[in-house]
């Protein structure tokens, strides 16, 4: 698994780079986010989660929406919005209320 993140998106807050428990995003000379050690991404979502501005999206595997997937999170007061978007352009929207998310 990896993570693409997307530079004309990212505002250089580093917040992507604080949370990661492997270390594994830095903050290049040009003040942006990017990926150090892409095969060492185990999908754990922290990332993408604190972007306020939606620039990390989760490259998901055939078995999870198809092989060149891109899975990504907006934050809507206490709704996340999880995003698709497949390779055919299509796009898949989850909405999750986080009061009710314990019900899961
Ligand atoms: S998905 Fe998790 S492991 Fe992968 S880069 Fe983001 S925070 Fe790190
Ligand atoms: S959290 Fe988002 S905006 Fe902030 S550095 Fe990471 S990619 Fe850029």
């Amino acid at each position: 698994m990896s993570i693409a993140i997307n530079q004309s998106k990212c505002v250089g807050c580093g917040r992507c780079s604080q949370v990661c428990p492997g270390t594994l995003i830095g903050m290049g000379s040009d003040g942006k986010a990017c990926m150090l050690y892409p095969k060492d991404c185990w999908g754990c979502c922290s990332c993408i989660k604190e972007c306020k501005v939606d620039a990390i999206a989760l490259y998901l595997g055939a078995d999870m929406g198809g092989m060149g997937s891109k899975m990504s999170v907006a934050s809507r007061e206490q709704y996340l919005d999880w995003k698709i978007e497949k390779r055919d352009g299509s796009v898949e929207t989850i909405v999750i209320d986080r009061k009710q998310s314990n019900q899961y």
